[in-house]
């Protein structure tokens, strides 16, 4: 990001559109080329300074574009199997780019008329690390804590996915429920990487539909759970995105899982995630890190248990 990048883009974007009528108008090929380079420059400066919560918002709506201009490609060629194919791509990408919004918090029309990302200087990410220490722990510690908790609601996030945790932790669940300890999931809408990417995780695991909860439907049963399992996520249960105006990540919605008796937090370091943004939550007193790999650690726990 730069002072008067704005300034700038708009005289790039001009310029691009300019040589595109040039080249319509009198079919110049010098104003072809010109057109093709400043639309490519232009592009990357305007995707370059997008961060934070907006980036999944901003790779949608590319896809989305890509199969409008597929679509219209196909006017051109007269080629009817690449309109409808394009404008399928185009409309779904659409649909999804709405979804992610609202799951977002964020205007649609904000972002496609480029409204968005963080201000230039705005809660740099990565920045300064919140300061106070961290409590760790290790398996057989959360695996007494899981025991003896009565209620405990699952997180998981993008580092389940990469572990491929899933069928560790529906093991791991089986033997607290067998224990009489009630456990449920809770999903936010854009944990892991792509919308659904959990739900279609634990169903592959037989994880029972009824175990698993919206955003919505289970925020605010945190304030009388007494263990919030966080595994592998994290930008999804940022309290920044609440409470911080500065940070990339504000006015997402997030789970509040900080209201559960205990936080804990599966995660190989203190790593931030998708977004690049600090975590205050593991310097809660509250909070316990369980640093490890999501599955590793899930099946010493199972051994534990
Ligand atoms: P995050 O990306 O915020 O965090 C994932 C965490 O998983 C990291 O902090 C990482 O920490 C940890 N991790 C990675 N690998 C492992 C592993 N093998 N074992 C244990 N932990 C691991 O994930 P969330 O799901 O909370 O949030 C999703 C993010 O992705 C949001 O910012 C969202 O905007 C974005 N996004 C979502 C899309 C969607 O449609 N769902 C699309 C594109 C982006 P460490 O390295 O320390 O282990």
């Amino acid at each position: 990001m730069f002072n008067g990048q704005k300034a700038v883009n708009g005289l790039l974007g001009l310029s691009a559109v300019f040589a595109a009528l040039a080249f319509a108008g009198w079919g110049s090929e010098g104003a072809f080329w010109g057109m093709v380079i400043l639309f490519m420059i232009w592009g990357a400066m305007v995707v370059l300074p997008i961060g934070g919560a907006d980036m999944p918002v901003v790779i949608s709506v590319l896809n989305s574009l890509s199969g409008w201009a597929s679509c219209g490609i196909g006017f051109t060629l007269d080629n009817p199997l690449m309109i409808v194919t394009g404008a399928l791509v185009g409309a779904s990408g659409g649909i999804l780019s709405f979804i992610m919004c609202r799951a977002m918090n964020r205007d649609l029309l904000s972002v496609l008329l480029g409204g968005f990302g963080a201000e230039a200087g705005a809660g740099a990410p990565g920045g300064p690390a919140p300061a106070g220490t961290v409590k760790s722990g290790n398996a057989d510690d959360a695996a007494f804590m899981l025991k003896n908790a009565r209620s405990v609601v699952i997180v998981p996030g993008y580092g389940m996915a990469v572990a491929q945790a899933q069928h560790a932790l529906r093991e791991m669940v089986d033997m607290l429920k067998a224990e009489g300890v009630k456990v449920r999931y809770a999903i936010h809408p854009v944990a892991g990487r792509m919308p659904g990417h959990m739900n279609v995780l634990l169903a592959e695991a037989n994880v029972p539909y009824d175990d698993v909860l919206e955003m919505d439907d289970i925020n605010r049963d945190f304030a009388t759970t007494d263990v919030a399992f966080v595994i592998g996520a994290n930008d999804t249960t940022n309290p920044s995105a609440r409470n911080d105006p500065a940070s990339p990540i504000y006015g997402m919605p997030v789970l509040d899982v900080e209201n559960a008796g205990m936080v804990m937090f599966i995660k190989r370091s203190m790593a931030t995630g998708y977004a690049g943004v600090d975590n205050p939550l593991f310097y809660n007193d509250n909070t316990m890190m369980l640093f490890g790999d999501a599955k590793g650690m899930c099946e010493n726990i199972v051994k534990a248990l």
